[in-house]
This record gives structure tokens, C-alpha cells and sequence, in this order.
């Protein structure tokens, strides 16, 4: 099992890991797949059904660190200790004696060779490691572990669901999601230039308030909303000057 990262980041392999489709893994399983989703890993010829085994027991575990663990605790490192402390019990729960390599994640006693080479990376010309390790499993476990070790695991996406590696260590949303989430904003601060949609959402947003508050029942906060938003209509059909608008919001 051979990893040479053209600019591999610990914490790529393990999101590419647990995002693969499940009939990609199947597909690795058959030795049809070959290293799909994995465009640096050299699987070893004959192992395809164990690479495939490492990587659903990959995946069940370090899910469970990911959405178990870390959430309970402040740090890395607790994470780790309280993953440690809750493993036997989950291997106990897991294991199944005739495929020890698809229930068990590697014990991490076997040796890893590692050597620099260098590789393309675009236009440049990179320094990159070559990791020689036993087997799919401990390469994994060697991209989390130094992920962990850089602050930089996997999160999962609050949106989407999909893993990806934070640059910031407090992230909660994919890149994806974050740049729909942007175009979003920037939507929403263009209503925010509109002025009528302005005093609009000013004028709904002290009946709510004034509602809150008890100052007004909700049958009568009703009637203003819908006064509100039948003169914003007014507005917008041309029946009324903005200046009208405003100042007939203000007053309610
Ligand atoms: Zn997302």
C-alpha cells in the first residue's frame, strides 16, 4: 500500500473515506473500482476485498469519533481519550471472528515506511511524502491521526453532510455550502438596500415584539401586520410615495 500525495493534507483520505459512496466501495471490493476516490493510493494487487474491508470499518469508527466523541469534549485530545476509553466496548459490539479486517480498525503496531520524493503539482515542482504502509487501514488511520495531531479532522457539513477539512478550526459548514450561504447574504443585504423592504421588516419586527411583550393581543397584531404588508402591496403598485410608506409603517 503506497501513498504518494501530490499535495496531500492529513485529513484528505479521511474524508474522501467516509464520503465515497457505498457502491464505490463495492466496486473496490471487486477490484473493479481500483483506488476510485483515492487518486494518489496504489492498492496492492489481490487485496481489493481487504482495502474495501479497512474502509467500512474506516468509516464506522471514525464516524463514530466524528459525531460521538468530539462533540462531548473541548479538545482533540479528550476526543481521542474518550474514543479510547469507549473502544473495546464498540469492538466488542462490532467484531465478527470471520472478518476481523472489515469489524476492527487496525491496531496501529505495524510499521510504516515513509520516504520524500519529489512530484508535480500544477506548474511546480513539489516535495512530497511517499508512505509505504501495511495496510488501507493504517494509511487511513495515519491521515486521521496526523489530522488530529494538525487540529485539522474532518467535520461534517451542518448542511449538506458531507466531510470535508476545515482551514479554520471552528467551521461548520462545507466550502459549497458556505458560498451558497454567501450568495444568500448578499441577497439578503440587497433587500436590505431596498428601503421599503427596510421599513417593512422594521415595522413586522416591533409588532412581534410589542406582541411578545403582551402590549397586543395576537388578533391585534394580526391587523397590523396585515396592514403592513397591504400598504407595502400599495407601495408597490404605485399607489402610495415611498416617503408615505415609511412614514404610515412608522406610525403603526
Ligand atoms: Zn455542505
Amino acid at each position: 500500500m503506497t501513498c504518494e500525495g501530490q499535495s496531500w493534507q492529513a485529513g484528505d483520505l479521511t474524508c474522501a473515506a467516509l464520503n465515497i459512496s457505498k457502491e464505490r466501495v463495492g466496486a473496490i471490493a471487486d477490484g473493479a473500482g481500483e483506488t476510485s476516490g483515492f487518486p494518489w493510493v496504489s492498492i496492492f494487487p489481490g487485496d481489493a476485498r481487504g482495502c474495501a474491508d479497512d474502509l467500512v470499518a474506516f468509516r464506522v469508527y471514525i464516524r463514530f469519533f466524528l459525531t460521538k466523541c468530539r462533540p462531548l469534549t473541548a479538545s482533540e485530545g479528550d476526543a481521542l481519550d474518550e474514543f479510547n476509553f469507549r473502544l473495546p466496548n464498540m469492538e466488542k459490539v462490532l467484531y465478527r471472528p470471520e472478518s476481523p479486517r472489515r469489524t476492527l480498525l487496525p491496531a496501529g503496531k505495524n510499521g510504516f515506511v515513509i520516504t520524500f520524493v519529489t512530484a508535480e503539482a500544477g506548474d511546480e515542482c513539489v516535495v512530497v511524502p511517499a508512505v509505504e504502509a501495511p495496510t488501507f487501514g493504517d494509511l487511513l488511520l495515519l491521515d486521521f491521526m496526523l489530522a488530529l495531531h494538525f487540529r485539522g479532522a474532518p467535520r461534517q457539513c451542518a448542511s449538506c453532510g458531507v466531510y470535508f477539512r476545515p482551514i479554520h478550526p471552528v467551521e461548520s459548514y462545507c466550502r459549497d455550502c458556505r458560498a451558497g450561504g454567501e450568495r444568500q447574504r448578499s441577497r439578503s443585504r440587497d433587500a436590505m438596500s431596498d428601503p421599503a423592504a427596510a421599513a417593512l421588516k422594521r415595522a413586522t419586527g416591533r409588532v412581534y415584539t410589542r406582541k411578545s411583550r403582551g402590549k397586543i393581543t395576537e388578533e391585534e397584531s394580526n391587523i397590523i401586520l396585515q396592514r403592513c404588508h397591504q400598504r407595502h402591496g400599495d407601495y408597490m403598485a404605485g399607489h402610495i410615495t415611498l416617503d408615505a410608506f415609511i412614514e404610515e409603517l412608522a406610525k403603526l
